[in-house]
């Protein structure tokens, strides 16, 4: 709920990136993700916002602007979208006719040293209203687990929604986490994004009963796998539990 738009850990991952912008008086930022990316939606309202340029790297040249609202509604705040084969893409080659004369480039998904330091603010946000055991969160790259368990110093379940726990793991030796995080891998239902009648039943009874709105993609599999964890007793007794919702609840504006 910190904002509408970009609803949760989206602003926390690019607001360092914003600051260095500022400070060098970059030309442009440059980002990659998918048709739907939380990520590059947050970035191009960022954008807007600070008056930043945005450049925004797109895996599918079978797409355009038009091929969704999100698109739609990136490309109106302003930000340049480049449509990339997918292997190109898989290379995260940036196409020539794009200026990279100082531009920032930000990692796919905005893991980086960077995009950890903007998780700092957290830390202070929570310990204003609770101390708890332990705090759970819903991981893509990885970045806002690491950066909670780096400056909460708490233990920290990551709940993976996709099948990159090799890359995870790599991500982590780049930093001192003192054994903080945790890794659950059966919540993954298939692979990224896909669809399950378990987990949109799930959603839609959570949904109704705390009035508080979660979607499958990240969420929904971070509370499906709370609860499941709940059910077979990992967490001692009356131990004090932060549920984050990183938000991802992306209301065409
Ligand atoms: C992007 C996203 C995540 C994943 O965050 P990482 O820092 O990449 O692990 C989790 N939840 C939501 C709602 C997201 O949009």
């Amino acid at each position: 709920m910190i904002h509408p738009i970009i609803s949760g850990n989206k602003w926390r991952k690019l607001k360092e990136y914003i600051g260095l912008a500022q400070i060098n008086g970059s030309n442009s930022i440059i980002s990659f993700g998918g048709a739907f990316s939380n990520h590059l939606y947050a970035l191009s309202y960022v954008g807007n916002q600070f008056n930043i340029k945005t450049i925004g790297i797109i895996r599918g040249n079978e797409l355009s602007i038009n091929s969704n609202s999100y698109l739609k509604q990136m490309s109106e705040w302003g930000m340049d979208l480049h449509f990339l084969d997918r292997e190109s893409y898989r290379k995260k080659i940036i196409p020539e006719e794009i200026e990279t004369e100082n531009v920032i480039v930000i990692p796919e998904g905005g893991f980086s040293k960077v995009g950890v330091l903007g998780l700092e603010g957290l830390k202070n946000e929570l310990n204003e209203q609770i101390q708890a055991d332990y705090i759970i969160t819903a991981v893509g790259t990885g970045t806002t687990a690491i950066g909670i368990s780096k400056f909460l110093k708490i233990k920290t379940i990551g709940i993976l929604t996709l099948n990159n726990l090799t890359e995870i793991e790599h991500n982590c030796k780049e930093f001192d986490l003192d054994n903080f995080l945790e890794i659950k891998t059966n919540y993954i239902f298939g692979k990224y994004a896909k669809e399950s009648q378990v987990l949109n039943e799930f959603c839609d009874t959570f949904n109704k009963k705390h009035q508080i709105l979660i979607e499958p993609t990240y969420t929904g599999r971070m509370f499906y796998g709370l609860y499941d964890l709940i059910r077979n007793n990992y967490f001692p007794k009356n131990s004090k539990l932060i549920a984050l919702h990183t938000g991802g609840i992306k209301l065409p504006h």
